[in-house]
């Protein structure tokens, strides 16, 4: 076990403070590695480094940062196996999605290569003498605050575009994934980027992520993480008017109409709640079924939640593993009591685990039903495999059960009529809304929630996009020499 350094101005550092932390391993418990403890003047010097890094960067052609966010994302694919790694042990994903993970964060990379250089200005044709033309520049230096629930593809899906159209970058790694944001200054060291241009600060949020939201030479903040520390930094940022994008927490109603094919809804139900261990922004968070199918959907989710193996990540046939940290088991396990406290019936699972299972950060799948609107585990997020199923009788209420939240991250609505769902998805106040599937996603597809879920986008051309600035330029035209 070693003890890492952070990544400030092109080198390899210590805290000012001398101080580290150590990271754990979520399935044993025990000490995976020790990283600094940054604080307020290891991110000055950090930001320092960025301001420093950015008119050399920005200037760059657009050709040379491709390329080497293309070469970041070689560079990614041949650690893929490090990187598989380091997510199971780091985060306790299982095998199957840490590498989906792995991959994914490198497509992710490899996209905002090639999309970066197709990005277009406009000309607006508004008076005859002035030639009026929209510009599309880098933002300045981006502070890059992730979340520890997919912690190699929340950093690839915001450094790649960041850095792609010209932008620096101080990257805030979330605290107990420190190792995976440090092994991403390694992979950087190949690069030949100017010192600076991306910094990786270890720390907490408190002490690391506080002060680049408030810091006056930080240009935008890029957020991912829960809805409460959303509205503090959006708070924080708001000092020097920052630009923020914020993608945050969800509570996704999954609709099951009367019509719906009940064997597709339950299949890409259990899949959707289980992955990541349910901790997946995008997770199904309240279930909405007609009556006529509630018994049988709920059976059907007990009978294939049966197939899901909870166990030691690293175990091939494993599908669930360890939630990331004992702060956050505790936190489910009191959302399962708060459930049965309210009257929920508590059909299958959802007790503590046994030997093995009772050392590590593990979590039984549980399943609700009888639950009711108002119930904690049907406003809140519960963020681990927990099935929450509510009845409806009506399409409308079951729509304005589901806009009935302070969140609108996504949804998705199940029925064998497609020109329906599109009609009830179109009054579902979501960012994402699918209809016969859920959480199906690609590198092109611009991600972000509506309402207390967030601001902006992440991911696609669109997410890009949230890292360029337009500047419109005005251009008085000399008058045309007289006719002769
Ligand atoms: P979190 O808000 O606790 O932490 C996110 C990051 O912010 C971490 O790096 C943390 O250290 C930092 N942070 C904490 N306090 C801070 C402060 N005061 N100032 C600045 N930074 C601070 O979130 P989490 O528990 O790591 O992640 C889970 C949450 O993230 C869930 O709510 C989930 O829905 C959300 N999430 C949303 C999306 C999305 O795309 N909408 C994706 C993944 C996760």
């Amino acid at each position: 076990m070693e003890t890492k350094k952070m990544w400030i101005g092109g080198k390899w550092v210590d805290a000012d403070s001398g101080k580290t932390f150590d990271v754990l391993n979520p399935t044993t418990e025990e000490v995976l590695g020790t990283v600094p403890l940054g604080g307020k003047s290891d991110v000055d010097k950090a930001v320092a480094a960025a301001r420093k890094a950015f008119p050399i960067w920005s200037k760059k052609p657009q050709t040379e940062r491709s390329d080497i966010v293309a070469k970041l994302g070689r560079i990614m694919r041949e650690n893929i196996p490090e990187l598989i790694k380091l997510e199971t042990t780091e985060h306790g994903s299982p095998i199957e999605n840490a590498s989906f993970m792995a991959n994914w964060s490198s497509e992710l990379v490899e996209f905002a290569a090639a999309t970066s250089r197709t990005l277009m200005g406009h000309q607006l044709p508004a008076t005859a003498d002035t030639l009026f033309y929209i510009l599309r520049e880098p933002v300045g230096v981006c502070a890059l605050i992730t979340p520890w629930n997919a912690p190699i593809m929340m950093i690839a899906a915001k450094l790649a575009p960041a850095l792609a159209v010209g932008n620096t970058c101080v990257i805030k790694p979330p605290s107990i994934n420190s190792l995976i944001g440090l092994k991403f200054a390694e992979m950087l060291e190949q690069l030949d980027l100017p010192a600076g241009t991306v910094n990786i600060v270890t720390g907490p949020g408190g002490g690391v992520g506080s002060v680049l939201a408030a810091h006056p030479d930080v240009d935008l903040i890029n957020f991912t993480g829960s809805s409460e520390t959303g509205k503090i930094i959006m708070s924080a940022a708001s000092s020097t008017v920052k630009r923020v994008v914020t993608e945050l927490g969800g509570k996704n109603p999954f609709i099951v109409f009367e019509d719906a094919d009940v064997e597709a809804a339950s299949e890409c139900a259990v899949h959707c709640l289980y992955h990541n261990g349910g901790q997946s922004c995008a997770s199904p968070g309240r279930f909405y079924v007609h009556e006529k199918l509630y018994d049988q959907f709920a059976q059907k989710v007990v009978e294939k939640t049966k197939r899901f193996i909870v166990g030691d990540p690293s175990d091939p046939k494993t599908a669930i593993g360890p939630v990331a940290s004992g702060e956050h088991k505790k936190s489910v396990e009191e959302y399962i009591q708060s459930g049965i406290d309210e009257g929920a019936t508590l059909l299958y699972g959802g007790r503590k685990p046994v030997a093995p299972l009772d050392k590590g950060y593990f979590v039984m799948p549980a399943i609700f039903t009888n639950v009711t609107q108002n119930m904690k585990i049907a406003r809140e997020e519960i963020f681990g495999p927990v099935a929450v199923i509510l009845k409806f009788s009506k399409e409308e209420e079951a729509i304005a059960y589901a806009n009935d939240s302070r969140y609108g991250l996504c949804a998705s609505v199940w029925t064998r009529d497609t020109a329906k769902g599109i009609a009830l998805a179109n009054d579902i106040q979501a960012g994402t809304v699918w209809v016969n599937n859920h959480m199906r996603l690609s590198g092109e597809t611009p991600w972000g929630g509506v309402k207390e879920s967030g601001v902006g986008k992440e991911s696609g051309v669109f997410g890009m996009l949230e890292f360029t600035t337009l500047k419109l330029m005005g251009v008085t035209l000399p008058a045309p020499p007289p006719a002769k």
